[in-house]
């Protein structure tokens, strides 16, 4: 059970009877969880990361409240310019693009990219002359819960190349951008990768470079996690260092946060089809959802992300059970390992929540494994 309370946008919904699964998505929580990440870092730049969650009325909260984007596809930037975004503020950030996948990100009228490798930043001289280029750093991510093993970004002395690359090429090298790990709990994590960032900024001779720290803040779904200010005081002082050092005169911070805007706006309600036991095969009860892996719980993955979960209206004492999907997967069980207390009273056909699901979930559902899904959503406020 949980600590968490939904808001009352949330509640509201919750509150209707509809046929479930389905994720129930509060954008005045996203609107909130901007603020406090903007207050917190000051005079930073804030470009959501779209995968996150690309529902509409997510993009159009993050516009009105002055936000840009991070996108990795053509669909993203069509998203995000039907939402209302100015393309200034949009940031292609996936160094993977196909061929033409520049140039056709420009035609929309993006001009911020961001690279990785020789290969791409030729690409990019190719298809988008003069275009501002930021460089991805590959960082240590100890403390993340699903970390990025070494896909993306380049060494300090590539990026450096990289940079050079960049301006000999005629592009603008704007500065250095990195992400140090989804759900990043560690503050001191942030600030080394800043370190380091600013240093390669220095050695590749840009005085008061773009730095882009990339997403990763965490969110608190069974536990407390470090707030934004922890995270901020760690990497003004990391900045300050580097300036201290000599390394650079500063530094303009953007953020480009997914989990940590979304993740409270979300709460996934789902009905329990079955509740057996398994005698000889596990002394807890199994109770198997209509909604599992498949249908938005794909991070579940190896329980990387513990969501909170509750039983509407139930006082039974809690007992321990393992959460398993729908589907005839065999890797479709939810939480195994994590022990996820249930009211020893629970039943077929009542309903529970998973909540903090705002992030990477209803994008994450397959079309139809086995019959079921896409998942659901219905955006609180909506008429
Ligand atoms: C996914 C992603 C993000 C957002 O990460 P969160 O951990 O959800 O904050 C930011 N930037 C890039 C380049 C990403 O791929």
């Amino acid at each position: 059970m949980s600590d968490h309370v939904p808001s009352p946008g949330l509640e509201k919904l919750l509150a209707e009877t509809r046929p479930t699964p389905y994720l129930a998505l509060d954008p005045q929580v996203v609107r909130e969880r901007h603020r406090e990440l903007a207050a917190a870092f000051g005079d930073a730049a804030v470009l959501y990361a779209v995968k996150a969650c690309p529902e509409p009325a997510v993009l159009r909260a993050l516009v009105e409240s002055g936000a840009g984007f991070d996108v990795a596809s053509q669909p993203e930037i069509d998203l995000c310019l039907a939402a209302g975004a100015d393309p200034a503020l949009i940031q292609h950030g996936n160094p993977v693009r196909g061929p033409g996948a520049a140039a056709a990100a420009a035609a929309s009228g993006v001009r911020r990219f961001v690279t990785d490798s020789a290969e791409d930043v030729d690409a990019l001289a190719a298809e988008v002359p003069g275009a501002r280029v930021q460089v991805r750093l590959s960082v240590d991510d100890t403390g993340s819960a699903t970390p990025f093993h070494g896909k993306f970004g380049a060494l300090p002395d590539e990026a450096v190349r990289l940079l050079r690359r960049v301006a000999d090429r005629g592009l603008v090298p704007a500065g250095l951008t990195f992400h140090a790990g989804s759900q990043q709990t560690r503050p001191e994590t942030y600030a080394a990768a800043v370190a380091v960032a600013l240093r390669v900024a220095g050695r590749a001779g840009l005085a008061r470079p773009e730095l882009d720290l990339g997403g990763g803040w965490p969110v608190a779904y069974r536990g407390p996690v470090a707030g934004p200010h922890a995270f901020a005081a760690a990497v003004r002082a990391a900045v300050a260092g580097a300036v201290a050092a000599g390394d650079v005169d500063g530094a303009a911070l953007l953020l480009e946060p997914g989990r940590a805007l979304v993740a409270d706006a979300g709460v996934l309600r789902a009905t329990v089809l079955r509740v057996s036991r398994r005698p000889g095969i596990d002394h807890r009860r199994w109770v198997y959802l209509d909604v599992g892996r498949y249908q938005g719980l794909a991070e579940t993955e190896g329980e990387a992300i513990g969501y909170p979960v509750r039983v509407p209206g139930r006082t039974a004492p809690d007992g321990p059970a393992v959460l398993a999907g729908p589907t005839c997967d065999g890797d479709d069980v939810v939480y195994r390992r994590t022990p996820v207390p249930l009211p020893l009273d629970l039943a077929a056909g009542d309903v529970l929540d998973l909540l903090c699901t705002g992030a990477y979930t209803a994008s994450y559902a397959s079309v139809g494994f086995n019959g079921f899904g896409p998942l659901e959503v219905v955006v609180a406020g909506a008429s």
